[in-house]
């Protein structure tokens, strides 16, 4: 059974830190310390209260910034989580689950480690699928935190030993143009002598069109931003193989590069295929109104492991506020499935995207269709905003706070922010 908002608002249930431990319902294991898997547990300890031991297992205890990683000092775009998982009594995990026995109601560690479950939540996100060419190992990536260092170093090495640097971007999606808009900036960091604008940067892709999953709305802006920051096109180009300090095309035309970075989209992670059910194009496990994995007892799955109707006849797209949103309703359905509870339906009410156009200020829009609705520096003004606040937990990292902003009305939650900095749009939050 589904409640409505209305109801929804009357139950929602706060941790009383006061109360025994003696009518635990059981144990909800979180896989994932990514925003789905992170704001699951929070949510879940809200609904549960003390009822519930809420575990969350991940390869490291950070919150990796991952929709910042285009920007520059990666290494600063982490959030450390053991600090506010002890807030919320969340015990930390610290491996990378490879096995799940549905039946056994295990999961099984890559160190031999056990952990048994009576909810499970699977928000082991999304890696960056390697296209199988020749070299492709060879390329850069700011998928993770540690690829955006690692790249982040040799953009340093560049800017410092190279008077007039390439560098070749394959992938002319979301990620590809906010890096390609950020470079010029980000070589200036490293050494602010004249580099950064005699570099050459290219911007490749097999589609004819730059940002072709973006839509035709907001092409215009974005092709302007590229102009402005002499960027060049290499479009319906398709790649035949990489090297260290090579692109080469199927037409046998080549581009030697200083450094190659590969920006080819998301596809769920490895764990996601131990989820039994169906499955989409991007290997996301499908999910029902509730993420529930169907016909799999006790098993939810959020964010970019999953696909889920977003209440309005679309799925998720792999982003940050779909993630930050599914990831609460999971872990607030798992403890209310525990606790016997109704579950809620999943809800994004709106969809917005905001494209950092680097020196050219930022693109927002609003809706599906991707209408423009800001751009310059009024856009950027949102971006930043979204960027070094709103995808960030609670700076005080207080339980009240923690608990607060895993709620699961968007409205609840935007009221938190101070409006007046910026028009936020809710459904960023
Ligand atoms: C460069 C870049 C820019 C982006 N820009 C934007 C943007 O502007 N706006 C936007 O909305 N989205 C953006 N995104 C997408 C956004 O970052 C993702 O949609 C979001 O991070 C998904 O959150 P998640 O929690 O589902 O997964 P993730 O953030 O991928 O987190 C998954 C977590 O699970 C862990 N994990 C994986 N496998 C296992 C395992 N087997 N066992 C244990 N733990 C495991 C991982 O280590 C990680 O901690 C961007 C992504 C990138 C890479």
């Amino acid at each position: 059974m589904l409640l409505d908002r209305n109801q929804r608002e009357m139950i929602m249930t706060h941790r009383d830190p006061t109360s025994p431990r003696a009518d635990h319902a059981g144990k909800i294991l979180v896989i994932g310390g990514g925003f789905a898997g992170f704001w699951a547990a929070v949510a879940a300890r809200r609904v549960a209260g003390n009822r519930a031991e809420i575990c969350l297992i991940s390869p490291k205890p950070v919150l990796e910034m991952r929709p910042r990683l285009y920007e520059p000092k990666p290494e600063t775009l982490s959030v450390p989580l053991l600090p506010l998982l002890a807030e919320v009594d969340v015990t930390f995990i610290s491996g990378k689950a490879t096995d799940l026995d549905a039946s056994a109601k295990t999961v099984t560690l890559s160190d031999g480690q056990r952990h048994t479950y009576d909810r499970l939540v699977v928000a082991t996100g999304s890696q960056m699928p390697r296209p199988p060419i020749p070299g492709v190992e060879t390329a850069y990536s700011i998928d993770d935190q540690a690829d955006a260092i690692a790249f982040d170093q040799r953009l340093e090495k560049i800017a410092q030993q190279v008077a007039e640097p390439t560098i070749a971007i394959v992938g002319a999606g979301f990620t590809g143009i906010e890096l390609a808009l950020e470079l010029r900036d980000r070589l200036k960091a490293h050494n602010p002598d004249g580099v950064a604008e005699r570099a050459r940067i290219v911007l490749i892709d097999r589609a004819e069109v730059v940002g072709q999953h973006l839509g035709s709305a907001p092409r215009p802006v974005i092709e302007d931003a590229i102009s402005a920051h002499n960027v060049e096109l290499r479009l319906g180009a398709v790649v035949q193989s990489l090297a260290e300090d090579r692109v080469v095309f199927r037409d046998g035309s080549s581009i030697t590069a200083d450094a190659v970075v590969l920006t080819s989209g998301m596809r769920a992670a490895p764990f996601a295929a131990q989820v039994s059910g169906e499955r989409d194009h991007l290997g996301r496990t499908i999910v029902d109104a509730a993420l529930k994995v169907p016909d799999v007892p006790d098993i939810f799955v959020a964010g970019d492991a999953g696909a889920a109707d977003t209440g309005d006849g679309h799925w998720t797209l792999q982003s940050c506020q779909h993630a930050g949103q599914s990831g609460r309703v999971a872990g607030e359905n798992a403890a209310r499935d525990l606790l016997g509870l109704p579950m809620v339906a999943y809800t994004q009410l709106r969809y917005v995207t905001c494209l950092d156009l680097g020196r050219s200020g930022a693109l927002i829009t609003q809706g599906w269709d991707r209408r423009v609705d800001k751009t310059g520096s009024e856009g950027k003004a949102v971006k930043r905003l979204i960027n070094t606040q709103v995808i960030y937990p609670p700076a005080t990292g207080t339980a009240d706070a923690l608990l607060l902003s895993s709620n699961i009305d968007l409205a609840a939650r935007a009221r938190k922010i101070d409006e007046s900095k910026a028009d936020i749009p809710a459904s960023a939050v």
